[in-house]
């Protein structure tokens, strides 16, 4: 979701050379465009969790939390995301990606570590969901 814009390419001399930002160049792997996410209602009920814990256990799905609330997080490439890490829609590309900068971001800290709360499988969700509800295992007893 990154705008890539301080990845752009900048011809500085007229001689095609290039100059390129140097938090972004390198971060090779271009995190912040290989990702998506994705805010959620904050889940409440135990039919809340049980439909994160479905999603949770899909290939590369995780589910988050942070002081902005809830959300999904998708690994996923950007169809856009072009060799050596330019965005090959860069003056049409989304607001989203506009809006983003590179001061603090996630070359500097993952989401999973400025997480409060972070879960990558279903196990681990299931852990959870076991310790915020008392009757975690009874609940399709209780939905009947
Ligand atoms: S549209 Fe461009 S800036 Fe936005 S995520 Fe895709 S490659 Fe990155
Ligand atoms: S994660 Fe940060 S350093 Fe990496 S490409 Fe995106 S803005 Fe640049």
């Amino acid at each position: 979701m990154n705008a890539k814009e301080s990845i752009e390419l900048v011809d500085v001399s007229n001689a095609g050379k290039v100059e390129i930002d140097k938090k972004c160049s390198k971060c090779t792997q271009s995190i912040c465009c290989n990702s998506i996410n994705q805010k959620i209602p904050t889940p409440k009920s135990k039919e809340d969790f049980d439909h994160l814990l479905w999603q949770v256990s899909h290939e590369n799905i995780n589910v988050f939390k942070d002081a902005d609330g809830w959300f999904l997080h998708i690994f996923t490439r950007c169809s856009h995301l072009q060799d050596g890490g330019v965005c090959g829609i860069y003056d049409e590309r989304p607001w989203v990606c506009r809006e983003y900068d590179n001061d603090f971001c996630e070359y500097d800290e993952s989401i999973k570590e400025a997480s409060e709360l972070w879960f990558a499988t279903h196990k681990k969700l299931e852990k959870y969901c076991r310790k915020r509800f008392k009757k975690w295992d009874r609940r399709f007893e209780l939905y009947e």
